[in-house]
């Protein structure tokens, strides 16, 4: 794609959608994402499928794809085998989607928490964490993504580091956050915090993902006095107090793309789906929100 993000945000009000999950996209094509490793296995063992997750997605209609870098930071890969090289496999992940991507999409390289997703670790030091957003940050724009997208955030700390190390790069950077209430951060920070500290910083996109769609305007309104444009993919479900996935609304198609519509009046630009959605959501929302939609 020959346009930038910010060229695709400017020329119109049009909406943008951003795919949809691959890890549950991988899980429902019979590969196991519960080992360690988790999805960046797939990067080594069944590349193939990534490529054609990717291509899937591309042929439902959306306009940015997410490289599969979600677990490829070093300390994700220890656990599966030390073997593995962090540097090797993101661009590996970035290549798949680029290949997938020609120019029809541009693509994204995930920016995820070094911690659990939804366990803040508020512990994991400064450094340490510099250190480690730092390689990944300096290994996606060498190999040319075209947007950094810094996802499933949950603890301030974290987010203020990544976002004082994206000042040194031109590549517009997206921020999505999660929240259980549509309030605070996992971590507790006030969800206006987060979109106040935003203004200072070179985001060019601000929301939320992996999150249920029944919070998603609760999210929104938290965020609402920052005026950038809004990015929004949320799960088919959540998580119970025991660690069950239980379906809700998101996982009806009909009934969450009557709330992406709503989410649209309310500033979304950007939306795709998170946990548990699949490839017809993304279908759905192109040919109801995409570019030749009406
Ligand atoms: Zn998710």
């Amino acid at each position: 794609m020959s346009e930038t993000l910010q060229e695709l945000l400017e020329k119109s009000n049009r909406t943008l959608i951003l795919d949809g999950p691959l890890g549950t996209e991988l899980t429902r094509r019979g590969f196991d994402v519960d080992r360690p490793g988790w999805s960046a296995r797939a990067l080594v063992e069944n590349p193939e499928l990534v490529l054609q997750i990717h291509l899937d997605y591309v042929a439902a209609g959306a306009n940015l794809l997410t490289a599969n870098t979600f677990r490829t930071h070093a300390v994700n890969l220890k656990e599966w085998s030390p073997a593995q090289n962090a540097r090797e496999l993101t661009s590996i992940a970035v290549e798949l989607a680029q290949q997938a991507a020609g120019n029809a999409c541009l693509v994204c390289g995930s920016v995820s928490p070094l911690g659990d997703s939804y366990r803040p670790q508020t512990s994991l030091s400064e450094d340490w964490l510099i250190e480690q957003h730092e390689k990944m940050l300096d290994e996606l724009t060498s190999v040319g993504v075209d947007i950094l997208l810094v996802e499933t955030q949950t603890t301030f700390r974290e987010l203020k580091v990544i976002l004082r190390l994206i000042e040194k790069y031109s590549i517009p950077t997206m921020l999505s956050v999660v929240s259980f209430d549509g309030l605070h951060l996992l971590d507790g920070t006030p969800l206006p915090d987060i979109a106040e500290l935003v203004t200072r910083s070179k985001i060019v996109a601000l929301g939320c993902n992996c999150v249920p769609v029944e919070i998603v305007n609760t999210v929104l309104n938290s965020l609402k006095d920052n005026q950038l444009p809004k990015i929004v993919y949320a799960n088919s479900g959540y998580q119970n107090a025991e660690g069950t996935w239980v379906q809700s609304l998101g996982a009806n198609l009909d009934e969450h793309t009557e709330l992406a519509k709503s989410w649209i009046q309310h500033g979304v630009r950007i939306l795709g789906g998170c946990c548990g959605t699949e490839v017809p959501l993304i279908a759905k929302f192109a040919e109801k929100f995409g570019e030749d939609s009406v």
